[in-house]
């Protein structure tokens, strides 16, 4: 056995096998990987091998997409059969917002290049004559169904065989019967793992890819992982006579049938039956870890669980009638809390990489090693991978929340995921300390990072429900009403969640500048919104620098990127002590006060001058509101609207709150949730971190060229940037009026055409304009195509809609309300 390489993966599943192979594809070749007992013995072996394209997020769709297309090229290169059916993949629709979901995902498949089919029940007949197209009694219609021509079943055990032989045939080495038992740094800062055998091994960068194992894993670097598994169950038929005659007849495989709204899915095996339901009341397992028994052993099959969706599946395929059951297995599934995987850097700890959590892993696994390997290699992935960045979740993933959250993403495998679901477990946990004052006023709560946030306050005799919808529905008129107050009137957003850093120290301004592509203010009650790149120049990070003092810089940025950007801040902090960071996010709650009318309101609350002489419009200062002290009064907000953003010391929070209504009062002033800033943000173009601004894009293709700085010295990405500028910008930022909008609005992730109908960007965000009336998206065109005036169409829920590419800002260009 090696006792020194480059890379240590932990964990010979499919996805730390992939890992080890992509690695060596990216010539790193000093590599191993260590298993406790044999490749496959986790999850791996005994997973369905089913290949679902189907994914509503950007970042694992091009995942699922790449591993199909690895996993065909995979027997040819090393000689090793994958048993890859191509079988096709049919999910079945018996409802509208079915239909509309799938039509919601095409967008995103077409963005992505997966190719897919929208089909009617005929055609679903035709493909799959053993369905029964259904329209009585407790089997209702079909009425669509999505097609995947390209996906089908694997054997996960062959894959897994097929990249070991890749990635040995490279060089690397894989050490089976040897666990992980002790992590710990050398002096050298390398990771030095003590294995169950009495060995070490020494790594430069370390990957965990441990499945169930991940906490115990993590646990040995003091990580508390938020991955744990919950029982899958699926059924292994006799061989069905029906189906025999179907294919004795000469029809080929069939498809994988999903019947979503029956949360199930069928597959043939061996002339009978593959049957995997996702049934509500299955348990998390392991949460404290995998006991030493388990092994490769299974769970106790639980038919009465299944029972449902057995009778549904033998509804809709009554060949499953004649069929006995062979065997039920019943194997732990590793979650994490929103149901995508943890692929990235490990938080607080360097050249430590995790792998884990992945309940699609066989689906995955490709992907998933492709891009941690280039970023491993590269210091950054090749796509946006924040939808899976470890870091997305934060130190609130207790035992109880990720347990709760598990059981339910499980359960909720199949349900129609809309774009404003907002799931109730676990919740609420993390609130503001004005929660009770907002629930006074009829906030409609939704979560993000743990954090409860109001998406918009029903007014009395309202009921306070989402009507989850891919349409406007029963919300729609009261975000409307709160966008209008807030450009006619005055309104607060409750913004404590914004993540807040501290950066003190003779260091800090020559620090901060060169981790972020515009000039760090100055001159004390300055800011700048400023954008950390990526090597490649994509946009990381975005921050508002305000100079508070000489040496004190106070940043802030979006609330779910506290781990994300924190975790970045720490690492890149210079060895020799002269700057200081510290996370102020608790410490520190935000409220925004902005409207026509928010000076008068604040001006009754403080002595000092609000006038545009005395507090311009993108300046701050330290000030006294009611009895409040130390509160950071910033001159910015992101609704477009004069106003400020109070940064206030936590303990003034129901002070402040009451003080502002109580001055507002006769102002009308009214809360403002979450949805009404969408439409405001849009009205503005204002880009929001993680959808429209993202590593996939550089700060000019985001049209954000007047915060980047070429001129003042060295930063990271800059070289990357000149590299653009020198070979030509290829995509722009766009923001779109779209018309002929009836009841769907854009929300992001919809495909963009030019006249002859060749796709040309993509949309990253969209809504309804409440006060421009107008529905808008914003996102990304080809160069030529993103002049203002050109004529686009995009699709929203299967329907292109012509679209004219605005000028930035359509609500007050000029920003006249913001200097007002
Ligand atoms: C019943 C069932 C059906 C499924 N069907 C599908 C499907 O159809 N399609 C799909 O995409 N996914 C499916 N899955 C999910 C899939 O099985 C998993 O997502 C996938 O196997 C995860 O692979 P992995 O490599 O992350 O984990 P695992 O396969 O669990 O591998 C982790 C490995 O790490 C090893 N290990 C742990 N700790 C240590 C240590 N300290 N030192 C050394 N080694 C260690 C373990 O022994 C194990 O071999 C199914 C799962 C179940 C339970």
């Amino acid at each position: 056995m090696k006792t020194h390489v480059r890379v240590l993966v932990i964990g010979g599943g499919v996805v730390g096998v992939s890992t080890l192979y992509h690695l060596t594809k990216k010539g790193w070749t000093d590599v191993a990987l260590i298993e406790r007992t044999e490749l496959t013995a986790g999850s791996t072996w005994h997973a369905a091998g089913l290949l679902p394209l189907f994914n509503m997020s950007y970042t694992v769709g091009q995942l699922h997409k790449y591993s199909v297309d690895l996993y065909k090229r995979l027997p040819a290169e090393t000689g090793q059969d994958v048993s890859f059916h191509v079988t096709g993949n049919l999910r079945l629709a018996t409802c509208r917002e079915r239909m509309d979901e799938y039509y919601k995902y095409c967008g995103t498949a077409n963005t992505i290049g997966v190719p897919f089919e929208v089909i009617t029940p005929q055609r679903v007949k035709e493909l799959w004559p053993l369905v029964e197209l259904g329209g009585s009694g407790d089997t209702p219609a079909i009425i669509g169904a999505l097609y995947h021509p390209d996906d089908g079943h694997i054997a996960p055990a062959d894959l897994t065989m097929a990249l070991r032989k890749g990635a040995r045939a490279a060089g690397a080495e894989i050490y089976e019967h040897t666990e992980a038992v002790g992590i710990e740094r050398t002096a050298s800062s390398e990771w030095r793992v003590r294995t169950g055998k009495g060995g070490e091994i020494t790594a430069e960068h370390l990957v965990l890819a441990t499945g169930n194992y991940a906490r115990q894993t993590g646990g040995l670097l003091g990580l508390n992982v938020p991955a744990i598994p919950v029982e899958h169950q699926y059924i292994v038929y006799d061989e069905s006579p029906e189906l025999k005659a179907y294919r004795k007849g000469g029809g080929r495989e069939l498809a994988v049938l999903r019947e979503s709204d029956k949360s199930y899915y069928l597959r043939e095996e061996r002339m009978g039956w593959i049957l995997g339901p996702y049934e509500r009341g299955a348990p998390a397992r392991f949460a404290d870890g995998v006991p030493e028994w388990f092994g490769r052993s299974l769970f106790p099959g639980d038919l009465d669980r299944l029972v449902p969706h057995v009778e549904a599946a033998t509804r809709r395929v009554p060949a499953l009638e004649h069929c006995g059951i062979k065997d039920i297995v019943n194997g732990p599934i590793s979650y994490a809390p929103d149901g995508s995987p943890l692929i990235g850097p490990a938080w607080g700890v360097r050249n430590v990489w995790l792998n884990e959590g992945h309940s699609f892993g066989i689906t995955a696994a490709g992907g998933a090693g492709w891009q941690l390997a280039e970023w491993i290699v590269e210091g950054e992935p090749g796509i946006d991978m924040l939808a899976v960045d470890p870091r997305r979740f934060g130190p609130y993933t207790s035992r109880r929340y990720v347990v709760q959250k598990n059981e339910e993403t499980y359960r909720n495998v199949f349900t129609v995921h809309f774009p404003d679901e907002e799931r109730p477990d676990g919740r609420p946990a993390k609130t503001s300390p004005v929660y009770d004052k907002l629930s006074a006023h009829g906030a409609v709560w939704g979560q993000r990072y743990g954090w409860e946030r109001a998406n918009w306050f029903a007014p009395p005799g309202v009921e306070r429900r989402d009507q989850w919808s891919f349409r406007r529905t029963n919300y729609f008129e009261h975000v409307g009403s709160e966008a209008r107050r807030m450009r006619e009137r005055v309104g607060i957003i409750d913004l404590t969640p914004f993540t807040k850093h501290e950066v003190t120290g003779p260091g800090a301004q020559a620090w901060l500048d060169r981790l972020v592509a515009n000039q760090v203010p100055t001159r004390i009650g300055r800011m700048a919104l400023s954008h950390a790149l990526t090597p490649r120049g994509g946009i990381r990070s975005e921050f508002t620098i305000t100079k508070i003092d000489e040496q004190h810089f106070y940043v802030v940025s979006a609330g779910a990127a506290e781990r994300y950007d924190s975790d970045y801040l720490r690492k890149a902090l210079p060895a020799d002590g002269s700057v200081g960071l510290r996370n102020i996010t608790n410490t520190r709650g935000c409220f925004v006060l902005a409207g026509p009318k928010s000076r008068e309101v604040l001006a009754q609350l403080t002595d000092t001058s609000l006038d545009n002489a005395a507090f311009p419009w993108l300046t701050a200062q330290v000030i006294e509101v009611g009895l409040a002290v130390d509160v950071y009064a910033l001159r910015v907000n992101f609704v477009g609207a004069l106003g400020w953003e109070l940064h206030f010391p936590i303990e003034y929070a129901h002070h402040l709150f009451d003080a502002l209504f109580e001055a507002g009062r006769p102002h009308g002033i009214g809360m403002v949730g979450m949805r009404a800033m969408e439409s405001l943000r849009l009205e503005k173009s204002y880009r929001m971190w993680g959808s429209d601004i993202t590593p996939d894009y550089t700060p000019f293709e985001a049209s954000l060229d007047r915060f980047v700085r070429m001129k003042k010295g060295a930063f990271i990405g800059r070289e990357a940037l000149e590299r653009q500028l020198a070979s030509g910008i290829p995509n722009r930022f766009v923001t779109l009026e779209v018309r002929e909008v009836t009841d769907a609005d854009p929300l992001g992730n919809e495909p963009l055409f030019d006249q002859r109908g060749r796709m040309i960007g993509r949309a990253t965000s969209g809504y309804y304009g409440h006060c421009l009336q107008k529905s808008l998206a914003i996102g990304y065109a080809r160069t030529e195509l993103a002049t203002p005036g050109t004529e686009l169409s995009i699709e929203i829920l299967g329907e292109r809609k012509p679209a004219t590419v605005l000028p930035e800002s359509p609500y007050d260009p000029e920003n006249l309300q913001l200097r007002a």
